[in-house]
Parts: structure tokens; sequence; C-alpha cells
């Protein structure tokens, strides 16, 4: 999916000001709003890019940067959006984002008046998943599809609970503010709290005709396939945030968030750490000796790999950039191809004589000279 231009999103021009960025926001927030299209997938899409685009426009740095980079310069923190690494925003980001839009009380009319006034929006839960990936695919990235099952919007009632999706009436306890004021007097003089409205549970309504498919809920339990798009370079234990695919929320609120944790499915012959990759390369005495060429894995295939004539057991070869990248860099790791000689354990009566011929001979006396690296400085240079 690709990601469209945050000014296109906004429908201003690149030159636009400070003003221009958040008036035109303010127009699709209000647009696109959920408590303005209850159950509507796309209106919610559009509201979160509307959010995401504005989130980047709106900061000076993060604009500067976008504008010079595009999408790839906003790496996690900022650009990811739904399916994007450890970024993206939860509707929670989006709405304490509005503070700075529309004033403190300017959204107290679309029930999201902040902390302060208006009927509570329920959010789904976050649901979590694991996903098991192999080293090739961390190697490319890959996009998985998983089947979850979770709470969805129920059809018949379009998430809203009530039968035909307008069995409805207004609260009576709170006159559908969602909110109960008691007046209590203290020693101090008269005390105001507001609090939750208990009949309504903070939503303004009640139901008066429930869905006969949900009992009233809003939501259901179904399968779902979801595609998950998992960048190049993700290790065991990292966690990606997928915004609005977790669980639906309960009569028309605010879907959870997607976790994906992730598993790295241990590869038959290379070892990873950190970014880089690490091979047990065997090779028999006399290719040691010789030289010979031998087949290595990497995470693309098999490759030829030359091994020089007079190889000492322990010599690490590097192979640069064949390890795997980082996330939202263009660094790859490396490849090291630790070489061990195999020493023959079980030979027969020919083998002896073909040995005990060389054992003396003056080419088989170890003569380590500078060429040859210690262990110490051997392990040096493999954790370099
Ligand atoms: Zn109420
Ligand atoms: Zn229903």
């Amino acid at each position: 999916m690709a990601k469209r231009d945050y000014y296109d999103v906004l429908g201003v021009s690149r030159n636009a000001d400070e003003q221009e960025i958040k008036k035109a926001y303010r127009k699709l927030a209000i647009k696109y709003h959920p408590d303005k299209n209850p159950g509507d997938k796309a209106a919610e899409e559009n509201f979160k890019e509307a959010a995401e685009a504005y989130e980047v426009l709106s900061n000076p740095e993060k604009k500067a940067r976008y504008d010079r980079f595009g999408h790839q310069g906003m790496g996690g923190a900022a650009g990811g959006g739904a399916g994007g690494f450890g970024g993206g925003m939860s509707m929670d980001d989006i709405f304490s984002q509005f503070g700075d839009i529309f004033g403190n009380s300017g959204f107290g009319g679309f029930g999201f008046g902040g902390q302060q006034q208006g009927r509570r929006v329920n959010k789904g839960t976050n649901l979590r998943i694991k996903v098991k990936l192999s080293l090739e695919e961390i190697a490319n990235g890959v996009e998985k599809k998983i089947k979850v099952n979770k709470f969805v919007s129920c059809r018949p009632c379009g998430g809203t609970g009530a039968e035909k999706g307008s069995s409805f009436s207004t609260c009576s306890t709170c006159k559908g503010t969602g909110r109960i004021t008691r007046i209590t007097n203290t020693i101090l003089g008269q005390m105001q709290t507001a609090s939750t409205c208990p009949a309504c549970n903070g939503e303004g309504r009640t139901i008066t005709n429930k869905c006969k498919s949900c009992a009233g809920d809003g939501i259901v339990r179904e399968e779902e396939v979801i595609s998950i798009n998992i960048p190049a370079g993700v290790g065991e234990g990292m966690q990606l945030n997928v915004a609005g695919k977790g669980n639906a929320a309960p009569r028309g609120g605010v879907p959870g968030d997607l976790l994906v944790s992730i598993e790295e499915l241990e590869h038959a012959e290379l070892k990873r750490d950190g970014n880089n990759l690490y091979y047990d390369c065997y090779i028999n005495f006399a290719d040691a000796v010789l030289g010979t060429s031998v087949e290595i894995p990497t995470l693309e295939g098999k490759a030829k790999f030359k091994i020089d004539p007079g190889t000492q057991s322990g010599k690490v070869y590097r192979l640069r950039g064949k390890g795997l990248p980082e996330v939202n860099s263009y660094h790859r790791g490396d490849l090291l191809v630790d070489v061990n000689v195999w020493t023959p354990q079980n030979l027969s009566q020919e083998e002896k004589v073909l040995m005990e011929k060389l054992r003396n001979s003056a080419n088989f006396q170890p003569q380590p000279g500078k060429k040859e690296k210690s262990f110490f400085e051997r392990m040096k240079e493999y954790f370099q």
C-alpha cells in the first residue's frame, strides 16, 4: 500500500503556511470524525491519514525532513502509519492533538471535548499476536497474512448495538451529556464534582431495543485475515503496532491496536548477532593446504566462496553487506565465515603412512609469523 503524499492528503500546496495547513486539517478532521461516521472504515482511514499528515506538516522539523526525503525520511517515529514500524498514530494520539486544533471547547459538540466534557467514546482493546519469521523473511521484509479471532463491528446494527441501528433514547439520568454533576456541602463550601454517568456508562444514550445479533454490544467475534507489512531487519522480541487493527469497540467506538511480537526462527546454518551473520565453515586438511572453492549459505541462496591456499584454521572472512539490514536504514550487516580445518580422526593404514612421511617435512613445521594472528587478535577482529 503506497502512502499518499501528505500535501495531497490535506489538499494544500507545498508552499502552504502553518495557518493553511491547520485549516485544511480541521476541515478533514470534522468531515471524517468517527462520531460523524460510525462504523465507516473508509472514513476512519481518511481520518487517520489526515491526522498523520498534519502531525508531520505542523511540526517544522518533521516537515523539513519530509520535504527533503519524503516518506523515507520519516523513519518509524512519525511516518509509520498503519503497518509502519513502531510508529503510527493511535486514536488517542489523534484526539490529544485536538486541543491544539480546536481549542479546548471547540470540539465538545462532537463528543470529544477532551478531558473535561463530553460523552465517552468506547475504545476497543488491543490485540496481541506473535509472528514467526525466518531469517530470509527478515532480510527482505515480508507481508504476512494472519488469521485472528477478534471482535468486529456487528453488521446488522452497524456496530451501534441497537436493533436496525436506530432504537435509541437519550439517557434520562445525564440528559445525554454522559456526565453527572454532584454538589456536596463541605466545610469549605459547596464542591462540584463531575463523573461518568453510571446509567449509560458515559455514552449519553441508551438502547431501547437491543440488536439480536450482538445483544446490544455492537461487536461480535469473528475470524479476520489481517495483512501485516513487516519491514526488513526486525528481530526477536520486537513489537510492531498496527493502529486500529485490534478489537472493535462496543457500540461504534474506536478500535484498539494490533500489537505484533516478532519471533525469529532459527536458521539451519547461519547464526545471527545483531545485523551480522556467522557461518561455521569446515574444510579438510588438504583443502586448507591447497586452497579450494566451497559453497556457503547466504540469505540469497548458496554462494561460491574461495578458500586461499595455506588457510589457517580459525581464519575469519568478512563478506561485507551480506548480513541483515537495519530497520529503516540502508545499512546492512556482514556475513562472517569462520574457517575450521577438520583434523581427520580415523585413518587407513595407507593414509597413516602418507602422514608419517609428511610429519617431519620442513614445510609442515609450524612457523607462525606476523601474518598469523593470535587467538586474542582474531577475537578482536571478530567483534569489531
Ligand atoms: Zn447517562
Ligand atoms: Zn448488532
